[in-house]
C-alpha cells in the first residue's frame, strides 16, 4: 500500500488510549493500525502549508516568507506574554490576533519526564497535551486572554521547567507525581491580575498513549538529510512516531515535507 501527502501533524483522540491519524488530502490513515507493521517514509518535496510551493520550509509548515509575515506565526505564539491584542496594538494582522489572542487560555502543569508548565488556548485541550507526550496534566489557571496566560507562564517558569525533556519522554524515563500538589507548591507564585482564575478544583487528566515497546536510546530521523527510511513501527507518543531500532521520527517538525508513505 502506498500513499502520497503533504504532512501535518497527527491529528488525535483521546480515548483509553490515544488514537492518532494522518490527514492527507485523499486519505485519511488510522496510524495505530499501521503498528507492528514495517513502513517507509520517502520525501519527495517541500510544499509550504500557506503557499503552497516548493519552497523549503522554514518553521511551522511555512516558507520563510510566509513564516515572516503570517498572523499565525507571530512571536506572541512562542512568547505568550508578548500578546498585545487585548491593548487594540497590532503584531501583523489586528483582526486576526484579536480572535486568536482574545479566548479562554489555560496555563498548565503537563508530566512527559519531569513536570513543565505551558499555556495553550482552551479548545486546544487536552490535544496540546498528547502532543507533547504527557502521561498526565493538570489545568492551574483559566484566564481570559493570552496575556494573561503568558504572565502567569513567565512567574512561575522560575519555579518549573518550561521544556519537555524528549528523549526521556520516549525512552519512558517518566516519573508519576501528583500534580494537584505541585499546582498546589506554585500557587503562590501566580500573579496577582491572574490569581482570581486560580483552578483549585480540576483533577488530573492521564494519557496513555499506543506504544508496544519504548526504545533504550533514541535517534531522530531527519528527512531532509535522510530523505529515505523503513522500519517497523513499535509506538506512537507526543507527534512521534517510535520504531523498533530506536529511530523517531518527529512528524510535527515535517510539517509541510510531501511524502511517500508505504505499507509493507
Ligand atoms: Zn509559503
Amino acid at each position: 500500500m502506498k500513499y502520497e501527502g503533504v504532512l501535518t501533524k497527527m491529528r488525535t483522540e483521546l480515548t483509553s488510549t490515544v488514537e492518532y491519524y494522518l490527514i492527507f488530502e485523499s486519505d485519511f490513515i488510522n496510524v495505530n493500525q499501521l503498528l507492528n507493521k514495517r513502513i517507509s517514509f520517502n520525501f519527495l518535496r517541500f510544499q509550504c502549508l500557506h503557499c503552497g510551493l516548493q519552497k523549503k520550509i522554514f518553521a511551522q509548515g511555512y516558507c520563510y516568507t510566509c513564516f515572516s509575515t503570517l498572523p499565525q506565526a507571530g512571536e506572541w505564539i512562542r512568547s505568550p506574554e508578548r500578546s498585545t491584542a487585548h491593548l487594540d496594538i497590532e503584531d501583523r494582522d489586528l483582526e486576526f490576533e484579536k480572535e486568536a489572542q482574545l479566548q479562554p487560555h489555560i496555563v498548565y502543569l503537563a508530566n512527559s519526564s519531569d513536570v513543565k508548565v505551558g499555556v495553550t488556548r482552551k479548545t486546544q485541550i487536552p490535544t496540546r497535551w498528547i502532543d507533547q507526550g504527557a502521561h498526565e496534566a493538570i489545568e492551574i489557571v483559566e484566564v481570559p486572554n493570552r496575556y494573561l496566560a503568558g504572565i502567569t507562564e513567565v512567574a512561575l517558569k522560575s519555579h518549573v521547567s518550561d521544556k519537555t525533556n524528549w528523549r526521556k519522554m520516549l525512552t519512558n524515563e517518566v516519573k508519576d507525581l501528583n500534580l494537584e500538589e505541585e499546582r498546589e507548591k506554585l500557587k503562590q507564585y501566580i500573579p496577582a491580575e491572574a490569581m482570581e482564575y486560580y483552578l483549585e478544583n480540576n483533577k488530573e487528566t492521564e494519557i496513555h498513549f499506543p506504544v508496544l515497546q519504548f526504545p533504550k536510546k533514541v535517534k531522530t530521523l531527519n528527512l531532509f538529510k535522510q530523505p529515505f527510511y523503513e522500519g517497523v513501527l513499535k509506538g506512537i507518543k507526543g507527534q512521534y512516531l517510535i520504531f523498533e531500532d530506536g529511530t523517531a521520527f518527529n512528524v510535527r517538525s515535517h510539517e509541510g515535507y510531501v511524502v511517500e508513505l508505504g505499507v509493507l
